[in-house]
């Protein structure tokens, strides 16, 4: 931290040691030349293998974070670097005048994933927020002038109009008026849901299976449910944001399912494209066809190596759906009984660790015993691991919480 501190007064100590003196360049190097939006960056990572990335001081990182719940085969998957690579070789980028093979290929399975949605079709597109855009868009054809209810806490995206539908006032203010006309309803309150409803004007509304960014809460089922009845009840869209619990991240392809419900919408990226940007929705039923051409566009959306290492990674993902399940279940078990954990939410290997006391000393601390974990929110840290994580780097994690709560605090 001193080297961070002297590093921002501009006031290098030639008689640090020889990683102080790297940190110093590239923090300076960054602070001089990089917008601030993301503050100063915690490391400069140069290499990654599986669950490990090292710095440019060599050092070697767990980590549990995955680029935040994108690298969900690891670093240097060899399925990944093959597919970018052989489908680079052979047709990189055209545009979407074009189709390609493997964008048909990955769109088929993602519907094949989504169960088949009689009517179902899918689009691909470069984000998370751009999805949602994408599904903004739809809802204001299904019904033009429309308004969007999304929830408390809620995570949709920064662009313009995802940023509209997250929930966070300090994002979204300095940036009004907003684009999507959103109000905002606590989770779980159904009553609110039905009068936010039945207000009439509602094109649709817009939720998470898991809250990730609020801090890893899962919704409530019965909630979700009477989401689906009342939203079809009031002609609105329900559209299911799965940019981070999906590709597998929960230990189901997609993490609604377990509500038993089907959506109208459902948005993808982080995870589905194992690192590569990629994003996607779908669209189930009559909810495909809203948008028409032109109304619509995107430069790199699902060209042809994006499309290849989707298909690839869906792939892997496949066949680890079990392993997600059953590391998930057995070390939120072993998470929840740390002293001084206070509560472990999640679902698969999305993870909220509820702690008593302030989250960021504890994840700066881990991040010093080598582990890559974020606070999520004041008392919160989120894991959110490649799949490919070996039980003795869980263990090994488990362990050091263990350790640092003893003493950072
Ligand atoms: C990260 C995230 C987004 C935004 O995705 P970007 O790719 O960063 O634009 C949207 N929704 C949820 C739930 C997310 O976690």
């Amino acid at each position: 931290m001193a080297v961070t501190e002297k590093s921002a007064a501009g006031t290098a100590d030639p008689a640090g040691p020889a990683g102080a003196a790297g940190a110093r360049t590239w923090r300076e190097d960054y602070a001089g030349t990089y917008m601030g939006i993301f503050g100063s960056p915690q490391l400069e990572l140069v290499r990654g293998e599986g669950a490990h990335v090292w710095d440019e001081a060599g050092r070697k990182y767990v980590d549990l974070l995955a680029g935040i719940a994108v690298n969900a085969l690891g670093h240097a998957h060899p399925a990944v670097v093959g597919a970018v690579s052989e489908q680079f070789a052979r047709l990189g980028h055209v545009s979407n005048l074009f189709t390609s093979p493997p964008q048909l290929a990955f769109a088929h399975k993602l519907l094949e994933l989504a169960d088949n949605p009689e009517g179902g079709r899918a689009l691909l597109v470069n984000s998370g927020s751009e999805a949602n855009e994408t599904a903004l868009k739809m809802a204001l054809a299904h019904r033009p002038g429309g308004r969007m209810v999304a929830l408390e806490g809620s995570f949709h995206g920064r662009t313009l109009g995802a940023l509209s539908l997250t929930w966070k006032p300090a994002y979204r203010e300095p940036f009004a008026p907003m684009t999507g006309n959103a109000s905002f309803v606590a989770p779980g309150d159904v009553a609110a849901l039905e009068r936010e409803l039945s207000g009439g004007g509602v094109a649709a509304l817009f939720i998470e299976a898991i809250q990730g960014e609020a801090g890893v809460y899962p919704l409530d089922p019965g909630f979700v449910r009477a989401a689906r009845e009342l939203t079809t009840q009031h002609g609105a869209l329900l559209v299911v944001d799965e940019v981070q619990t999906g590709a597998g991240r929960t230990g189901e392809w997609l993490a609604h399912t377990r509500f038993g419900i089907t959506p109208d919408v459902v948005t993808m990226a982080k995870g589905i494209g194992g690192g590569f940007p990629v994003g996607a929705v779908i669209g189930y039923g009559a909810a495909s066809s809203l948008l028409q051409p032109g109304q619509h566009g995107n430069t790199f959306g699902g060209n042809p190596p994006a499309a290849a290492v989707a298909l690839a990674v869906a792939e892997e993902i496949e066949a680890l759906l079990p392993r997600v399940r059953e590391l998930g279940a057995r070390w939120r078990a072993e998470l929840a009984q740390v002293p001084r954990v206070v509560g472990v939410r999640g679902e698969g290997l999305l993870i909220g660790i509820e702690l008593d006391q302030p989250a960021a000393p504890v994840a700066a601390a881990l991040l010093g015993e080598g582990f890559i974990v974020n606070a999520v929110n004041p008392t919160t840290l989120r894991l959110a691991p490649p799949f490919v994580l070996s039980d003795d780097d869980a263990a090994a994690f488990t362990r050091a919480l263990t350790s640092v709560l003893g003493r950072v605090g």
